[in-house]
């Protein structure tokens, strides 16, 4: 088999189950900063296009991003392969209210060319969010959602999100985690274990900054890297999708970035490679504030 039929066969294997059981492949694709700068565009569309072909099907975008021009982006990159796609968006706090949600969504959809988003989320905590409750929940009611979610909300914010009136419909929580970046395995991770309700990484790379240079040079993560055959940033993201609880998106553009991201999900770490990967960066042994970017 070759490599590009490898990846996608180990990424259709490779799901976890949301609340209303719907299977997702653990490596989506983020968007953040495409479509801004008229030179990249159609790389970029290539490579959510590659990203889309090899399995890696959730796109995540939002209305902030570039002011919309991500969205406009995304809706050229799926154009034609809206079915295959399990499409994100989301709404800033201040539109996540009584009277300006639905308006806020639609825009959404308008940028994106379509008629629904497959999960609809809320940027960060902010407004009321009773009020965002039943707006996500009127949205799904309309159809032009089919499930909601939240993001960079921590273990208190979920607490008190699931004791609203339909908050228990949560589908996903999305916040940073990476190799630099656990505290989140305290208490937030194992709270949405309980829960049911899976976390999706955003920035499961770092960003591709200092965390990248690190894992880059330090001797234990390479030599884990050398042993599989790929590379370290590759670990790294294999690392994140270890459980079958967790999903990234990473972002790529260049056509070998995006076909390494994906093939981080045919990478099985063994319980030796996570020791050596806890003891350079360890778990976290108290709660953490939520690192938000
Ligand atoms: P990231 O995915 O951690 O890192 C992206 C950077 O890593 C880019 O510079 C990319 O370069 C580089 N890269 C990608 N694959 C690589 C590879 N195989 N080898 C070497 N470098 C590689 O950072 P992110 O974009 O911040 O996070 C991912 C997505 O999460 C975002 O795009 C967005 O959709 C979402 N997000 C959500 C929130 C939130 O508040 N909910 C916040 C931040 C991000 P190239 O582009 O050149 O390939």
């Amino acid at each position: 088999m070759n490599r590009l039929n490898r990846i996608k066969d180990n990424l259709q294997n490779k799901t976890l189950t949301l609340p209303d059981g719907t299977n997702l492949p653990v490596l989506g694709q983020g968007t953040w900063k495409m479509g801004e700068h008229p030179g990249k565009k159609a790389a970029e569309i290539k490579g959510l296009q590659t990203g889309l072909d090899l399995g890696m099907k959730v796109i995540d975008t939002a209305e902030m991003y570039g002011d919309g021009l991500s969205e406009r982006l995304v809706g050229e990159a799926i154009k034609g392969h809206r079915e295959e796609t399990f499409l994100v968006s989301k709404v800033y706090p201040h539109h996540a209210i009584s009277g300006k949600m639905q308006q806020a969504c639609e825009g959404s959809l308008k940028r994106l060319k379509t008629d629904y988003l497959d999960l609809y989320l809320l940027h960060w905590r902010g407004g009321n969010l009773r009020e965002t409750v039943e707006e996500m929940e009127n949205l799904k009611s309309s159809g032009k959602i089919l499930r909601w979610g939240v993001s960079n909300f921590d273990t208190v914010d979920m607490q008190e999100l699931i004791r609203l009136k339909g908050g228990q419909n949560c589908t996903v929580n999305q916040v940073l985690y990476h190799l630099g970046s656990r505290g989140i395995e305290y208490d937030l991770l194992p709270w949405q274990r309980a829960a049911g309700m899976p976390i999706m990484a955003y920035s499961p790379l770092g960003q591709g900054g200092s965390l990248m240079n690190m894992l880059t040079k330090h001797p234990i993560i390479h030599d884990i890297a050398l042993k599989h055959h790929v590379k370290p940033l590759q670990i790294a993201l294999a690392w994140t999708i270890r459980t079958d609880d967790v999903l990234a998106i990473p972002k790529g553009t260049s056509y070998e970035h995006i076909i390494e991201n994906a093939e981080a999900s045919t990478i099985e770490l063994s319980e030796s490679d996570i020791r050596q990967i806890n003891s350079i960066f360890p778990e976290p042994t108290k709660k953490m504030p939520l690192d938000i970017i």
